[in-house]
């Protein structure tokens, strides 16, 4: 979801910093929730800011083990004001399960007035504090019980300043447009009314449409339960295209129209690229918008952007791919949270995928290089949070570091430990077996042992609970004339102070006529020996030189022949 390094003028456009360091990553959270300041690496194409449209899904701090939430359904009926910035909502939900104290609790925008909380007429009284409605049901029914509640409001179109009114309007499910909570939902059934001029897109799919004194009525319902309910209205130019079996619409500004056949047709492709690695595009359609009030990002069948994404071809690709991959990472799969956003490691490989070809490609070699060496810059031997322990997106800079790009760089990592079957066939079965469930990493971790055979539980300790990296030394490194060739001995270690990893680590070999030779030396322990018999005099060794581990580097990972090895650094060592 989205963004961090952007600043917000007071227009509510984003405007990016200037120094070839501090490109955009992406963030998912609203944009007030972000630090500014956060970065993609250098060489790494600039996906557009994602702001104010969280895809994810914040599961309640108490949600159950069992991972049974809280569960509301909602029968949401809206109507929109947009000339005057306001709106009226009904929203008649339905409780599957009253929780123990026998509370039902709410986020609604502050601004937003509640008029009524009722139950079959009879008003039930509530609390408001902020954006928090607590209602109480003690009086009116028992833990467990199914409950159907009414709350109707009305107020100001929710958003940043400049945001939502007259020239459009972006409602993202964290502005709390609708009793929500946490985002949490169960299916919903949305209808908008807005003047007839407008047309509106939402986080689910169109049922109908209709036109009638002066207002349109769109309905929409969700395919099942899941993450938030997004909403995008304005005078937009609707273009619709059936591509595979499925509705590709763009919902353009009059002024931008001509770009529709182009967003239409790179989405098309997206979803053909990803559809034979991840299964089947979990949504009947997909909508792609245009906004100009808060921000950017992809919700379920809805991706939103910003106009001036449109410029950059690399960065739109970027851009779409990683929130089209949202589809299946916190659309089908919901984004449960509790050990970690692995939802957003999953978008950003799946970017990473689509934009870099092969993982052996100058670009994707580039990209990687780049993350290790952002993590040196910022991060360094002290470490950052665990993957695990990354549950929200605050602050921004690191926390997307690891989230995304650190996250990212262990689904690569996994993949060459896998090999390509057993990993595509692990994210393939990752999608079936948890479409329409609360998904975690550990989730993630069984689909790919089923689809491996393999125990992957050192593995995914190392990457997701440790916040440190390894580190790595080349030492005593010699050659010996032997009998037919040369003999190349020497070790790796590891010289990170924490314990060791269990890696198989890529070593790159040259030789004085010209040849190089690729190793593989698994270690188990702090250090790993070898012992290599070569054709001709070795001359240069080199520890994984693209970067396919993920680590601290250091200037000990080369040996030239007849240079000294440089100083260990002491701050390397235990
Ligand atoms: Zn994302």
């Amino acid at each position: 979801m989205m963004t961090p390094s952007m600043l917000i003028s007071e227009a509510g456009r984003i405007s990016l910093p200037l120094s070839p360091l501090r490109l955009p990553a992406s963030v998912d959270a609203p944009v007030d929730r972000v630090s500014l300041g956060a970065a993609r690496p250098a060489h790494v194409p600039a996906r557009p800011p994602e702001i104010g449209a969280p895809k994810r899904l914040v599961a309640p701090e108490d949600l159950p083990l069992n991972r049974e939430p809280f569960r509301l359904s909602h029968d949401l009926r809206v109507r929109l004001y947009p000339d005057r910035g306001e709106m009226v909502g009904d929203d008649r939900m339905v409780i599957s399960r009253l929780p123990y104290d026998q509370q039902a609790n709410f986020l609604l925008s502050p601004e937003l007035s509640v008029r009524d909380v009722t139950i079959d007429g009879a008003r039930v009284p509530y609390r408001r504090e902020d954006d928090r409605i607590e209602v109480d049901l003690r009086d009116v029914a028992e833990a467990g019980d199914s409950v159907r509640l009414r709350v109707r409001y009305d107020g100001r179109l929710p958003g940043k300043e400049n945001g939502p009114g007259a020239s459009g309007t972006y409602l993202y499910d964290e502005s709390w447009w609708h009793p929500s909570h946490h985002g949490v939902h169960g299916r919903a059934r949305l209808t908008v009314s807005m003047p007839a001029e407008w047309t509106a897109t939402a986080s689910a799919g169109e049922q109908s449409t209709e036109v009638s004194g002066g207002w349109r009525t769109t309905c929409w319902e969700t395919p099942w339960a899941g993450a938030g309910l997004s909403l995008a209205a304005a005078r937009y130019d609707v273009t619709a295209e059936e591509r595979d079996g499925r509705q590709l619409r763009a919902f353009l500004f009059p002024g931008s129209s001509a770009n529709a056949q182009r967003l239409i047709d790179k989405s098309a492709g997206i979803i053909r690229y990803f559809t034979p690695l991840f299964g089947s595009y979990p949504y009947d359609h997909l909508d792609i918008a245009e906004s100009n009030t808060e921000g950017a990002g992809g919700v379920p069948s809805l991706i939103l952007f910003q106009p001036g994404e449109l410029t950059d071809e690399e960065g739109l690709d970027d851009f779409l791919a990683h929130e089209l991959s949202h589809n299946w990472w916190a659309g089908a799969l919901a984004g449960y949270t509790a050990d970690g956003l692995w939802y957003e490691a999953f978008a950003e490989y799946s970017a990473n995928l689509y934009t870099r070809g092969s993982k052996d490609s100058p670009r994707a070699v580039r990209e990687r290089e780049a993350v290790l060496s952002r993590w040196h810059d910022e991060i360094g031997a002290p470490g950052a949070t665990p993957l695990r322990e990354v549950r929200s997106y605050d602050p921004w800079e690191e926390k997307s570091l690891v989230a995304y790009y650190k996250g990212a760089f262990v689904l690569d990592m996994l993949r060459d430990r896998l090999g390509d079957d057993a990993f595509f066939g692990g994210l393939r079965t990752f999608v079936q077996q948890q479409r329409g469930h609360f998904t975690s990493w550990s989730d993630a971790q069984s689909a790919f042992e089923s689809a491996s055979g393999e125990d992957l539980s050192t593995f995914f300790g190392q990457w997701l609970d440790r916040g440190d990296a390894p580190s790595l030394a080349l030492q005593q490194v010699h050659t010996t004339a032997v009998p037919g060739g040369w003999q190349l001995d020497g070790a790796v270690q590891q010289v990170q102070s924490g314990d060791p990893y269990d890696l198989d680590v890529p070593v790159i070999v040259k030789t004085r006529d010209g040849q190089v030779f690729r190793k593989s030396l698994p270690m188990g322990d702090r250090q790993g020996t070898f012992s290599w018999t070569l054709p001709a005099p070795p001359t240069e060794v080199q520890i994984d030189p693209e970067s396919r581990l993920f680590r601290l580097k250091n200037d000990q990972e080369v040996w030239i022949a007849g240079q000294a090895p440089p100083p260990v650094t002491l701050s390397m060592q235990s």
